[in-house]
């Protein structure tokens, strides 16, 4: 499951720019500031990804290829604190666009932040995905963080996030614990995206 090669391939603005390709992708999904550059940084061990960027920015669609046969693909971050209702609008369409067309994507990871309580718009997201039939994996991150914002242990949190998710699936989605500072979870991320790759 190591990642020998990996490699910007292209932003897309829409679902239909993605590049024409039969090889597997995974969707990397989250809330604004979540941690994803930083994960998928980690993941490829290169600044790959650009963090930090401004929210509300151009929203883009970005293809990595990894060992030259599988993506990672970074979708716009969601939630943002100020975002305006339309903004939100274009969010969904835009990302809903791409999930119910690219067939070759294999399952999305959603990305949720284990150092805050669980967050309406990550079940929100999750809840979505489950009733359209798209596999998922949650990705807990910043799992380091022994106390969150407000004084909450990623222990519980992810605890209670999956409480909350129980009621929605009658099989919850396998789920990891990461972090992009300690590199926790990194290999067995890696292990689990080759397992489904196979399938
Ligand atoms: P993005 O907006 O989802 O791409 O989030 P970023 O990767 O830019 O990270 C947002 C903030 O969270 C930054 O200040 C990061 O340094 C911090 N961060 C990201 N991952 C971790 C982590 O695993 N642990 C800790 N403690 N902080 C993290």
């Amino acid at each position: 499951a190591r990642i020998k090669h990996a490699d910007f391939v292209k932003s897309s603005s829409r679902a239909k720019d993605c590049p024409k390709d039969d090889r597997p992708e995974f969707a990397i999904i989250g809330r604004s500031n979540v941690g994803k550059s930083s994960l998928i940084n980690a993941l490829v061990r290169q600044d790959i990804a650009l963090t930090s960027k401004k929210p509300g920015k151009t929203q883009l669609i970005n293809h990595f290829l990894i060992n030259k046969s599988w993506y990672i693909v970074d979708l716009p971050g969601y939630g943002f604190a100020h975002a305006s209702e339309s903004a939100r609008m274009d969010w969904s369409s835009f990302t809903k666009g791409y999930f119910q067309n690219r067939d070759t994507l294999v399952a999305v990871l959603l990305l949720v932040d284990a150092s805050i309580p669980p967050q309406q718009i990550d079940l929100d997201c999750a809840n979505w995905l489950g009733r359209n039939n798209i596999g998922m994996t949650f990705v807990f991150t910043k799992c380091d963080k022994t106390k969150g914002g407000k004084g909450s242990r990623p222990a519980d949190n992810i605890k209670q996030f999956q409480e909350l998710i129980k009621t929605c699936y009658r099989e919850p989605p396998p789920w990891i614990m990461t972090s992009s500072v300690t590199g926790l979870g990194r290999d067995e991320l890696l292990l689990h995206m080759s397992q489904l790759r196979n399938f």
